[in-house]
Parts: C-alpha cells; sequence; structure tokens
C-alpha cells in the first residue's frame, strides 16, 4: 500500500503535456496557452486623444486661465477613424473626438468641458501640462514586445489582448480525450428500468461531468459485464484515447477482474491500494505513455479519486501549472472518528465566521452516499497517525466547488 503523497508523485512525474492545436480565438477561453505571443504591432497603432476636447499647441496656452481665456480658430473635426486632413498651427486648434488621430503639430488635448466655443473660434480657459490626453502609440504594446507566455490559461482580457494584436488563432494544448469504462453485471443506463439487482451506472455521469468540468472530454464507452474477457476487450477499445478511466472491480471480490485484464493488456501497474478511505483500491497503470486509473467502484470512492489524482494529472496533461485543488485552513466544530493508519478525505460543510472557517462532517462518511459528497463543500484532510479529528483541531480543507467563494451580498 502506498502512500497519499507518493501515489500523487508517483502519477504526475509519469505525466508528460499532450501536443499543441491551433483554434479560433473564441474557443480559446480557459485554454491552456502553448506559444509565446509577440505582437507584430504597436497598440494603439497611432497617439489618439483621449478625451472629446481640442487638440492644440501647448505653447499657445501658456497664459490660458478661465479669467483670461486664450482663443483658437478651429480649422477642422477629426471623428474617431478619421485621418486629419489639416495640420494644427500656432493660433489655431482642431475640434477632436475620443480615439481619434491626433493631428500632426499638435501636442496636448484640452477638455470640452474647459473650453468655449463660438463662431469657428475655441476659448481655452485651462492651461493643462503638454502632452496631456494624449494616448502614444504602442502605449499599451510595441511592436515586437511578448503579450502573453507560454503555460497561460486563457482569460476574456487575454483573448482580447489577443485580438488587438491582430491573432484570430493561438495555439493551445489539447484537451485529453477521456475515455470512461463501467464495469459491473448489476449496472444499467440511466433511462432503463431496474430490474432486482440492479444500479444504475451512475459512476459514468459523474466522472464525465468531472471530465468535462476540468476542461477535457470525456468519451463514455459501454458497460463491461464483469469477466476477465469482456473487461480485456473493453479496456483493448479504452487505451486508444489519451487517459482511461475506470470504475469497479478493481477491490479483492471473486469477480473483480481489473487488475487481471491490465496484465494481460501489458498495463503497467504503479501502484494499487492507497493508504486513503474512501478510495483505498485505486490502481494506476500505463501503456506506453498513456496513463490509466482504475478507480473505485463506489460513487463517493471514485469521484474522491477523480478530484484527487485525475484532475492534477489532466491539469498537467493541458500544460497547466496550477494543477492543485485550492485549500482553507479551518478548525474541527465537531469530534470525527477517523481510520487510523489512513488519511481519511472527510466530506465537510464549513461554516464561514469573521473570516475563519469551522468544518463540520457531512455525517455518514460511507463510500456509497454519494449526497454527502453533493452536500459537502469540501474534503477535510485527516492525518493518518490520528484515530481522531478533535474539536478544535486545525485541519486543511480541499475546495472542489468553483462556486465557493463566490459572494451572496453584492460588495458594494
Ligand atoms: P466494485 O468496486 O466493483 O466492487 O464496486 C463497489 C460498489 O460500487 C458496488 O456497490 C457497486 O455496485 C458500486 N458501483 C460500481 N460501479 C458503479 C457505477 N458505475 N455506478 C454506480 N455504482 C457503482
Ligand atoms: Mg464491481
Amino acid at each position: 500500500m502506498i502512500s497519499v503523497h507518493d501515489a500523487l508523485t508517483l502519477i504526475l512525474d509519469t505525466i508528460s503535456p499532450l501536443g499543441g492545436e491551433r483554434i479560433g480565438l473564441l474557443q480559446a477561453v480557459g485554454r491552456v496557452l502553448a506559444e509565446e505571443v509577440h505582437s507584430a504591432r504597436e497598440v494603439p497603432p497611432f497617439a489618439n486623444s483621449a478625451m472629446d476636447g481640442y487638440a492644440v499647441r501647448w505653447d499657445d496656452l501658456r497664459d490660458a486661465s478661465a479669467d483670461q481665456p486664450v482663443a483658437l480658430d478651429v480649422i477642422e473635426i477629426i471623428q474617431a477613424g478619421a485621418v486629419p486632413a489639416q495640420a494644427v498651427t500656432t493660433g489655431t486648434a482642431s475640434k477632436i473626438m475620443t480615439g481619434a488621430v491626433i493631428p500632426p503639430g499638435a501636442d496636448t488635448v484640452i477638455r470640452v468641458e474647459d473650453t468655449e466655443e463660438q463662431d469657428g473660434r475655441v476659448w481655452i480657459k485651462r492651461q493643462e501640462r503638454p502632452g496631456t490626453h494624449i494616448r502614444a502609440g504602442g502605449e499599451d504594446i510595441h511592436c515586437g514586445q511578448v503579450v502573453l507566455e507560454r503555460g497561460r490559461v486563457l482569460r476574456p482580457a487575454d483573448i482580447g489582448l489577443l485580438a488587438s494584436v491582430g491573432r484570430s488563432t493561438v495555439m493551445v494544448r489539447q484537451r485529453p480525450r477521456v475515455a470512461i469504462l463501467s464495469t459491473g453485471n448489476e449496472l444499467v443506463e440511466v433511462d432503463e428500468a431496474l430490474q432486482p439487482g440492479q444500479i444504475v451506472n451512475s459512476n459514468a455521469y459523474t466522472l464525465a461531468a468531472a471530465v468535462q468540468e476540468a476542461g477535457c472530454q470525456p468519451v463514455p464507452l459501454e458497460i463491461a459485464r464483469d469477466t476477465l474477457a469482456e473487461i480485456r476487450a473493453a479496456l483493448y477499445e479504452a487505451v486508444r484515447h489519451d487517459v482511461v478511466l475506470s470504475t469497479g472491480g478493481v477491490s479483492v471480490g471473486d469477480f473483480d477482474f481489473v487488475k487481471a485484464a491490465m496484465d494481460e493488456l501489458g498495463i503497467r501497474r504503479l501502484f494499487w491500494q492507497v493508504a486513503q478511505r474512501p478510495g483505498k483500491p485505486l490502481t494506476f497503470g500505463l501503456l506506453r505513455e498513456r496513463p490509466y486509473f482504475g478507480l473505485p467502484g463506489n460513487p463517493v470512492s471514485a469521484l474522491v479519486c477523480f478530484y484527487l489524482y485525475v484532475r492534477p494529472a489532466l491539469g498537467r496533461m493541458m500544460g497547466q501549472e496550477k494543477v492543485f485543488p485550492p485549500v482553507v485552513s479551518a478548525t474541527v466544530g465537531e469530534d470525527i472518528p477517523k481510520a487510523k493508519g489512513l488519511t481519511e478525505f472527510v466530506r465537510c460543510r464549513l461554516i464561514r465566521t469573521n473570516e475563519h472557517y469551522q468544518v463540520l462532517s457531512t455525517g455518514s462518511q460511507s463510500s456509497g452516499v454519494l449526497s454527502s459528497l453533493s452536500l459537502g463543500e469540501g474534503l477535510m484532510i485527516g492525518p493518518p497517525e490520528l484515530a481522531l479529528l478533535p474539536k478544535g483541531m486545525h485541519v486543511k480543507v480541499l475546495i472542489f466547488d468553483p462556486d465557493q467563494f463566490a459572494g451572496e451580498e453584492a460588495p458594494f
């Protein structure tokens, strides 16, 4: 039996990122950049006005004030998107809109609010400093500059940056295709009537959803019955994908054939059984470079193992740098018994008081009770050496719910 730490380290040591693919900009949000993006242009491409106002020569305004405004002749109105037709010379000004090109000769913009215009002349009531309200060409991005680094998870602002430097496509890491293989004679699909002894193949749905949430592509396969031949055939099919997840059949029951099927297919087993609860029967192997996770059948164990091991591995394959779940520190709110010798991941609720978290167990920690995971907001980590997490103890809590830190009240 391997420790939680060693299992995770072993898995991540064997995983390498997938190759890149070129995709359209709008498909790229949330994807990991697989190239260093340089700008082939200046952004903005030209000096432009930051305000609606008048483009002037600052030299003309040296003595301007509200009491003694300076009068200039208005020679042109420059709209955004237009090219100025005239240069601003001493004693003249061009009316200019936000985003319009600064005309030759002008070095400063005075806001409309600081002027008065009448009969083709404008009275400037404020001096300003030279260069005020002018956005220089290249102020945002210079030509040749690195705009975004490889490995970055693209957010909306990044997508906009890519657009502004003229990139309509971008190289990102491929998303792993993840085969999901459910094993068990008792399993039926969600819309089938249950015969005696049967249950719904809920794991396939849980895992497909988790794979999707992780930004990867789930490929659910047909249910495999508990015979060595059927599981071997299903696994043979499954290993054509980037990653394989199977559920069930990895324990010590008379009909648990997954390990034997792995051996027959030459899937090299790196470990079987982790000193943890839930999820002790987890097994991990490699067929050539492809990772294979034999997840336990119990619904809670399967999903917890996914969060703990599969999701970081998928993150690595997609080139992500931050692959681990967020952790918060909390105080145990009640005595919680646990299994000595195993790291226990206790499904828990977090109660927040004054920036501090208290954790309570969600109740039954049976690995068949999926509702306790659905109710929970995190997994508190119980160290292996303890048989009890006493009230008041400090623990780390893993957070898997991305909405956990969203607010219920408006912050302003
Ligand atoms: P196993 O690991 O195959 O011994 O299964 C352990 C428990 O998980 C049994 O109670 C199974 O019925 C249940 N189980 C296995 N596979 C699934 C599945 N795909 N969906 C829901 N429950 C399952
Ligand atoms: Mg089974």
